[in-house]
């Protein structure tokens, strides 16, 4: 193994800056972890793959369990996603912060994939079993690096993947995934001037607006396939291909191969109407179509709206999963505005 840290290329302004504030905390980390060998170390085995995590070298209110148990349930959701975990050989290193809750998190290509990521000292479990920051670190391993204009793609994949594969898992419950879409998704709308997501790096554009790409493509390949393919079988086949994190392609390769997998030509369609225009999604509808709507903050699902199957399968899983799982919902599919679970 080598002892180098590979310098990804410098892509972005504030990931650069993220990337040059945090690379001398992963240098430290990495030369304790060789001079100290195996003291804080762990290896865990996961579908597909190996974790070598570094635990925190001071005192937590959470065990060294607790936390590689929060580790292992991360790389499952993540694994059960993608069909096995993205990349062979992960380095996670784990930092204790202040306070009760997971706090920052980071990934680079870093030798094969590295993750940093703080957990305050006082978090207990229960902080553990309601983060997403892991989990959305260890889906930025499975797509391939892409040059800075689409660090949207990046971003939304992480944000729209994070909860809907907690939710295939059974680590959060399907209306929390629901919740977030239709209260957050609206900040990835365009706004005024926008020039399409290849040329808007606002915040809400690269996270919500790269998300709204996989919901809208989402939906579209499922409309196209009569709801036996989606997105998360476009992203099975680039992570399939070799298309990690420690790898860059060009955005055209990564979108070829997905269309492939499905049989459609949504993902690069859905490029061509986003990169270089507005092109603002109509949400209010997609939701109804879906069967679904916010009531005094809680999320309320119809049965039999036109596209409530595709609703379903989309946090139900694997296709042989989803279709299982919907025979056993259909009994309750008469009732209007019924409860989802
Ligand atoms: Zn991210």
């Amino acid at each position: 193994m080598t002892q180098v840290l590979a310098v990804p290329p410098l892509r972005q302004t504030w990931r650069n800056l993220v990337f040059l504030l945090a690379l001398p905390i992963a240098l430290i980390a990495t030369s304790g972890q060789q001079l100290q060998p195996g003291s804080q170390t762990r290896t865990l085995q996961v579908p597909g793959g190996e974790i070598e995590v570094t635990l925190p070298d001071e005192p937590m209110a959470l065990s060294s369990a607790d936390l590689l148990t929060w580790v292992k349930n991360c790389a499952g959701a993540v694994a059960a996603y993608y069909g096995r975990f993205p990349v062979d050989h992960l380095i996670l290193r784990i930092r204790a912060g202040s306070g009760s809750r997971v706090g920052h998190g980071v990934t680079y290509p870093t030798r094969g994939g590295l993750i940093l990521i703080t957990v305050g000292r006082e978090a207990t479990t229960q902080a553990l079993a309601g983060d997403w920051v892991l989990t959305h670190e260890m889906i930025h391993l499975a797509f391939p690096s892409m040059a800075d204009e689409h660090h949207w793609i990046e971003e939304g994949l992480s944000t729209y993947v994070e909860p809907v594969a907690r939710a295939q898992a059974g680590q959060l419950p399907v209306d929390e995934v629901w919740k977030q879409f239709i209260r957050l998704m609206p900040q990835g709308q365009p706004g005024a001037g926008d020039d399409g997501l290849d040329h808007t790096h606002t915040w809400g554009r690269t996270y919500w607006g790269g998300a709204m790409f996989c919901l809208v493509a989402d939906v579209r390949i499922r409309e196209r396939t009569k709801n036996r393919k989606g997105l998360q079988d476009a992203l099975r086949a680039i992570v399939g291909n070799g298309g990690v994190i420690s790898e860059d392609w060009e955005i055209g390769r990564a979108l070829a191969i997905g269309d492939k997998a499905t049989g459609t030509g949504v993902l690069q369609e859905l490029y061509r109407q986003m990169r270089d225009k507005p092109f603002p999604v109509d949400l209010d509808q997609l939701w109804n179509n879906l069967g679904l709507a916010l009531v005094d903050g809680a999320v309320t699902f119809n049965d039999k709206a036109p596209e409530a199957t595709i609703r379903r399968a989309i946090t139900s899983g694997s296709q042989k999963r989803g279709a299982r799982k919907e025979r056993l919902m259909s009994p309750r599919s008469n009732s209007y505005l019924s409860g989802e679970n």
